[in-house]
């Protein structure tokens, strides 16, 4: 009885369901190493949220462990975040064969999962990582206009940002993330 209002015991048991998830069909379940479920603390204030795997995530079974999941650490500490903290996890849980972008009959096969543990986790903020993964939040908003400002949408407060893997791509994009992980320190 005890461990059914523990959120890490709820969230450990959507992480088991994840990665026991039997293929059903859809190409990303069907070819993934590793479904990736994500991780962090069970009473985070603050929820990043990921488009998809990629293949270091796909090997690893984790969230955000290749370049730019370095960058994403470094942009943590500029907010006076440490990883541990936080909750870390994606939109879709399986790596898109690839890396195309997930479809929308995917997204809509995974979404649960993420809503449940948004449920779980009732985070102050949660933050979008990249255009993808406000779609989920925010369909009418884009990255460009709303990333490092606070927007309210649905009950919940979002804080998107760029993709970290975006600006591994482009200066620009890179500094604007650190201005707005100093913003998002700010702000918490
Ligand atoms: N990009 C994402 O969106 N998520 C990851 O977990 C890794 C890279």
């Amino acid at each position: 009885m005890g461990q059914i209002h523990d959120p890490q015991a709820l969230l450990d048991a959507i992480a088991q369901e994840i990665r026991g998830h039997v293929p059903c069909g859809f190409e990303i379940c069907e070819q993934a190493t590793n479904l990736v479920p994500g991780e962090g603390s069970a009473t985070a204030d603050v929820v990043l949220v990921g488009e998809a795997p990629g293949a270091n995530e796909d090997r690893n079974g984790r969230p955000f462990v290749g370049s730019a999941g370095k960058l994403l650490d470094q942009l943590l500490e500029a907010a006076g975040l440490r990883r541990e903290e936080v909750f870390i996890t994606n939109v879709v849980k399986a790596r898109p064969p690839n890396n195309r972008d997930p479809t929308a009959p995917e997204i809509a096969h995974h979404l649960p999962w993420l809503e449940a543990q948004l449920r779980i986790l009732r985070p102050r903020l949660v933050v979008p990582l990249g255009r993808h993964a406000l779609a989920r939040f925010a369909p009418d908003l884009t990255i460009r206009e709303t990333h490092g400002h606070v927007v309210e949408r649905d009950g919940r407060t979002l804080f998107p940002m760029y993709h970290p893997a975006a600006a591994l791509r482009a200066r620009r994009l890179r500094e604007a993330l650190f201005e707005d992980a100093q913003a998002l320190g700010e702000w918490l």
